[in-house]
C-alpha cells in the first residue's frame, strides 16, 4: 500500500509539471472537428495551431471538412445506423482490438498491416467484422481521430457486407459521465480554449456523442462474446441475458452518473468493479479458474469470451481458449496486436503483418519480462524496486535473495506490479560499487498470470555510485553491448532504463541503469542451451565465433575475461551445433568504457586498461585475414551506432570513436596487424 501511494504521488507531480508546460505546446495543438446539429444546421468547432475555429454550415453544398492535420469528415452524411440486435452468426472472419487510448497511428498501422483497411485507410475486410472493445478515449492525444475514423469506417464496412462494432469501455463511460481525470492535456486545452467542458463536446446533441450513446457494451459473434472488461460470475448469477444487460446499460447507467452501491441491485452490480466494464478477474489465477470460465460460458451459451481492459504484453488465451485477452498495451504507443479469427482458427496479428496461431496457455510464444521491457521501455519508463535497500547494500557480499515488489511505470502509468525477490550480483562491482548490479527473481505464476513467459530472471546494472561520471560510464558500457551485437547475434541485449530503489522508510534517488538479458532468455531466443559447468578450452570452441569475440575485446581494450576461467564469458550450445559459442558480458573493465576503478590483471603485460593486449596465442595468418575482412565490413555499422547514441555526450562519443579508430588503424596496417600473430 505504501508503494502505491508513493507511485501515485509521483504521477501527480509529473502531471502537474506537464500541465505547466502546456503553454509552450498549445501552438502545436490540432483537434476536432466537434460537430453539433442544431435545427438542421451543423455547428463545427475545431482547434487549429492552438486557435479555436468555428463554422456554421447551413447548406448541403459543402461535402467535406478538410483541414490540415485533422481527420477528413464527410459532413454531408452525419447520420449513423443504430443496431437493434447484438448477435451475429455465420461470420467467416473477424478481427478484435482494444484499448487504443489515443494511439491512433499505431491503431491504423496494425489495421493496415493486417489488411483490415487499405493504404488510404479504407475498409478492406469485405464481409469480415471488426470489433473495437472500448477505451478509445483517454491517455493519448489522438482520440478524436480514432472516433471519426470508426464513425466513417462503419459505413464503408456496411456497404461491403462487413461490420464495425465499437463497444463501450469504462473510459467511454467515464467521459460521458463527466470524469476527465485521464484526458490528455491537449483535450484540457481544447476545453479551456473553447470554453466547452470536455464531456460536453460529446453531449447528446453532438454527432459523436449521440453515436457513442448508441453503442452496446456486449455483442456476440458466432460462439464468441465480446465485452470490455468481462462478465464476472457475480454478474452472471444475477443476469445472464446480454440483451437485458445492454438495455440496462443504455437506459439506466449511461444517462445516470449517480449510481449507489447496493450488492443486491443489478444496476449497481453492472456499474461497479465487478461489472462488465471494470472486471479484471480473468487474469488473476488466484481468484479465477477454468471451472468459473465454464460456468459463465454455459450461462451465456457461448464458447469464448473476448475482453480488453486488462493490459497484457501481447494477446493471451487462457483456460483452453475460453478467455481471450486482447488488450495488448497499445496505450504506450509502441507495440500492439489484433486478434484474428478465420476458418475456425485464432491468430495474433502483429504490426509487421505476421500472423501467429494463438494457442491457449502457450508459454512458448509469450514474451519474457525482459523482452517486454526491451521492446516497450523508453526514457519515461521507471522500474520501482521496493525492498529493504539498506539491508540489500549492507549484505551485498553475501548475495542472498530478499523480498521485493517490482513495479513498472510506463509513461506515468503503473503498468505492472509483481512480488519478487532481489539479490546482488557481479564480481568486482559488488565490492566497489554502492549500487551493485542486481538480479531480480520473479514468481513464475505471477509472470504467467500477467501474460508473460515463465522466464523469471531479470538482470539490472546500475550506475556504480552517485557520481555523475558513473552515469556516463554506465551508458558507455551499454553502448559496448550494442556494438557487440553487431558482430554476432549471440550478444546479450541491453537497454537503458531508470531504476528507483525504494525502501519503506525513505524514497531513494532514481538511478540510471540498464536491463541486461539473462542467458536463459538468450538461449530460448536463439534455440539452444546455456552450458554453465565443465572446463572449456578456447581451442574447443566454435573457432570463428571465438575469434570474433576475442577481436571485439581487443577492439574495446578489454582483457577482463577468460574462457578457461569462465570469467565474464557464458557458453551456449546452439541446437544442431557440436561446439560451444562464447558470449561475452560485463565490460566495465574495458578501456573504452573508461571506468575509474578499472585496472588490468597482473598476468597481462599492460599497465593501463587503455593499453591493448591480444589474448589469442595461436592465430593463423588465414584467420587474421578473415577477421580483418570481417571487422572492416563492420566499421560503418559501429560508427553509426555510436553517432546515433543520443544518450551520450559529444565528448563521450569522440572518446569512444578514438579507441575504435586505433583498432582499425592496427588491423588495416599490414605491419601492425602482423603483431597479432604468434611470435616465431
Ligand atoms: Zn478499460
Amino acid at each position: 500500500m505504501v508503494l502505491k501511494l508513493k507511485i501515485f504521488s509521483f504521477i501527480f507531480i509529473v502531471f502537474t509539471f506537464i500541465g505547466d508546460c502546456e503553454g509552450q505546446n498549445r501552438r502545436k495543438y490540432f483537434d476536432g472537428p466537434y460537430i453539433k446539429i442544431v435545427d438542421g444546421q451543423k455547428d463545427l468547432m475545431w482547434v487549429y495551431k492552438g486557435r479555436v475555429k468555428k463554422k456554421r454550415i447551413t447548406s448541403d453544398t459543402i461535402k467535406y471538412f478538410e483541414v490540415e492535420n485533422l481527420p477528413r469528415v464527410d459532413i454531408s452524411d452525419l447520420s449513423f445506423e443504430v443496431d437493434s440486435g447484438y448477435q451475429y452468426n455465420g461470420v467467416k472472419r473477424f478481427a478484435a482490438i482494444s484499448d487504443i487510448h489515443g494511439q491512433h497511428d499505431l491503431f491504423i498501422e496494425i489495421l493496415k498491416a493486417q489488411g483490415i483497411v487499405d493504404s488510404i485507410e479504407n475498409w478492406n475486410y469485405g464481409s469480415g467484422h471488426l470489433v473495437v472493445l472500448g477505451d478509445v478515449f483517454d491517455r493519448g492525444d489522438k482520440v478524436t481521430e480514432s472516433l471519426w475514423f470508426l464513425f466513417q469506417l462503419e459505413k464503408q464496412a456496411k456497404l461491403a457486407g462487413g461490420k464495425v462494432h465499437l463497444l463501450i469501455g469504462n473510459h467511454e463511460l467515464m467521459v460521458l459521465h463527466g470524469d476527465v481525470g485521464y484526458i490528455h492535456p491537449k483535450y484540457r486545452y481544447t476545453a479551456g480554449a473553447s470554453r466547452i467542458q470536455y464531456p460536453d463536446l460529446f453531449d447528446e446533441n453532438t454527432v459523436l456523442g449521440s453515436w457513442l450513446r448508441s453503442k452496446k457494451i456486449a455483442i456476440t459473434i458466432n460462439d464468441f462474446v465480446f465485452v470490455h472488461g468481462g462478465f464476472s460470475k457475480k454478474v452472471i448469477e444475477k443476469e445472464n441475458s446480454i440483451d437485458k444487460i445492454n438495455t440496462t446499460f443504455k437506459t439506466q447507467i449511461l444517462p445516470n452518473k449517480h449510481i449507489v452501491k447496493d450488492t443486491n441491485d443489478l444496476i449497481s452490480n453492472l456499474y461497479f468493479e465487478n461489472g462488465p466494464l471494470w472486471f479484471r478477474g480473468y487474469a488473476n489465477p488466484k481468484a479465477f479458474d477454468t471451472k468459473q470460465a465454464e460456468y459463465i460460458l454455459n450461462a451465456l451459451n457461448k464458447e469464448s469470451i473476448v475482453v480488453g481492459h486488462t493490459s497484457m504484453p501481447q494477446i493471451i488465451s487462457l483456460y483452453g481458449n475460453r478467455i481471450l485477452l486482447v488488450d495488448s498495451s497499445l496505450k504506450f504507443g509502441k507495440t500492439g496486436e489484433i486478434l484474428l479469427y478465420e476458418e475456425d482458427e485464432l491468430f495474433r496479428g502483429l504490426k509487421n503483418g505476421d500472423r501467429l496461431v494463438l494457442n491457449s496457455d502457450d508459454d512458448e510464444s509469450r514474451k519474457s519480462i525482459f523482452d517486454y521491457l526491451y521492446e516497450v521501455s523508453d526514457s519515461q519508463t521507471i522500474i520501482y524496486l521496493n525492498t529493504d535497500v539498506n539491508n540489500l547494500k549492507a549484505t551485498k557480499l553475501e548475495k542472498a535473495y530478499q523480498d521485493a515488489t517490482v513495479s513498472i511505470i510506463d509513461d506515468r502509468e503503473l503498468s505492472y506490479s509483481f512480488d519478487a525477490r532481489v539479490k546482488v550480483r557481479g564480481n568486482m562491482r559488488k565490492k566497489l560499487c554502492t549500487n551493485p548490479p542486481l538480479k531480480i527473481d520473479f514468481s513464475k505464476s505471477e509472470l504467467l498470470s500477467h501474460g508473460f513467459s515463465n522466464n523469471d530472471k531479470l538482470k539490472l546494472v546500475l550506475q556504480c555510485s552517485t557520481l555523475k561520471s558513473q552515469v556516463a560510464s554506465l551508458k558507455k558500457e551499454h553502448l559496448v553491448y550494442e556494438l557487440y551485437r553487431q558482430i554476432d547475434t549471440l550478444g546479450l541485449r541491453s537497454k537503458l532504463i531508470q531504476v528507483n530503489l525504494v525502501s519503506d522508510k525513505e524514497d531513494q534517488d532514481i538511478y540510471q541503469g540498464f536491463i541486461l538479458e539473462d542467458e536463459a532468455n538468450l538461449a530460448r531466443r536463439l534455440g539452444g542451451q546455456v552450458v554453465e559447468k565443465g572446463i572449456v578450452r578456447p581451442q574447443a570452441m566454435q573457432r570463428e565465433a571465438y575469434l570474433k569475440m576475442a577481436f571485439f575485446q581487443y577492439m574495446i581494450c578489454n582483457t577482463d575475461f577468460s574462457v578457461a576461467g569462465r570469467h565474464n564469458i557464458e557458453t551456449i550450445l546452439l541446437d544442431g551445433e557440436i561446439r560451444l559459442f562464447p558470449i561475452a558480458y560485463d565490460f566495465d573493465y574495458a578501456g573504452i568504457v573508461g571506468q575509474e576503478y578499472a585496472v588490468p590483471a597482473d598476468v597481462f603485460p599492460i599497465k593501463d586498461v587503455k593499453d591493448r593486449h591480444f589474448v589469442v596465442d595461436d592465430l593463423t595468418e588465414d584467420e587474421l585475414k578473415l577477421m580483418i575482412e570481417f571487422y572492416k565490413s563492420k566499421k560503418e555499422g559501429f560508427l553509426s551506432i555510436i553517432n546515433d547514441a543520443e544518450y551520450l555526450s559529444t565528448k563521450n562519443k569522440k572518446d569512444f570513436i578514438k579507441v575504435i579508430d586505433q583498432f582499425y588503424d592496427i588491423i588495416t596496417s599490414r605491419k601492425k596487424s602482423k603483431r597479432l600473430l604468434p611470435k616465431k
